[in-house]
């Protein structure tokens, strides 16, 4: 009887996965569309701010900003920074509609977090995507914070709320105010939709990167001034330093 194939390993293999690595293209091994070595060379975040991930050069220290000027936001929980290849993932998911990349990232977030909440971080009774502005949203035809949403609250189990946040201005004029005027300016952007029970309940904002925490900032101020007990900030990466605004 030859039937049977003689070699378990590439049935297993077979059967598991039968995709490609997206960054090297050689077949990936593992249950995930991107094959080991590649998985390891990814920008992981080490040593960050305890509050707002910004990387820092030692463990268990709160930046300056941080100390300074106390964001609204509990936590921000992100895997990777915002380098290379991490950059260019986010790319072709978000200008290039290339959905695969956008899945995997959210797989691995998702990874991320249930081993985030397992070492006791708290889990948050739901997830917010950071809403898009009318114009991006024409532009663009999705809402990719919204996607990621969507996929992080399947892996882990999390109710979405994508309509709690909304854009009620397109991009403010900031040039020429100062920090106070621009955070003013960036929360008069957006509301909380009217009949949403935010009261009482620990939320996580969504989204693909964050840079200098102000958009994070603005949509928990709005929260925890409706009520919500805690605002963390889940997100793809983190930017290593904050010049861009978002
Ligand atoms: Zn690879
Ligand atoms: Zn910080």
């Amino acid at each position: 009887m030859h039937c049977q194939p003689e070699y378990k390993g590439q049935v297993y293999i077979w059967l598991n996965n039968n995709q490609n690595c997206l960054l090297c293209d050689e077949p990936s091994e593992t249950a995930l569309a991107l094959c080991a070595p590649c998985l390891d060379e990814l920008p992981w975040l080490g040593t960050q701010c305890g509050v707002c991930a910004l990387p820092l050069p030692a463990a268990g220290q709160v930046c300056g900003q941080c100390q300074q000027h106390p964001p609204a936001f509990h936590r921000v929980v992100a895997p990777w920074c915002y380098e290379f290849p991490l950059d260019s993932l986010i790319s072709r998911f978000k200008h290039h509609e290339q959905w695969p990349f956008g899945r995997l990232m959210a797989e691995l977030t998702g990874q991320f977090l249930q081993f985030r909440f397992d070492e006791g971080l708290d889990r948050p009774d739901g997830l917010l995507p950071v809403p898009l502005s009318h114009q991006r949203l024409r532009q663009r035809g999705f809402n990719q914070a919204v996607m990621l949403a969507r996929w992080l609250g399947e892996h882990l189990q999390l109710q979405v709320e994508p309509h709690w946040l909304q854009r009620i201005q397109d991009t403010p004029a900031q040039q020429g105010l100062d920090a106070k005027a621009r955070q003013r300016n960036l929360r008069q952007a957006f509301a909380l939709a009217a009949d949403a029970p935010v009261a009482g309940r620990h939320l996580a904002l969504v989204d693909d990167v964050l840079t200098t925490g102000a958009t994070a900032q603005a949509l928990a101020r709005l929260l925890l001034d409706a009520g919500a007990r805690q605002v963390d900030v889940y997100c793809l990466a983190r930017t290593a330093k904050a010049d861009t605004p978002g």
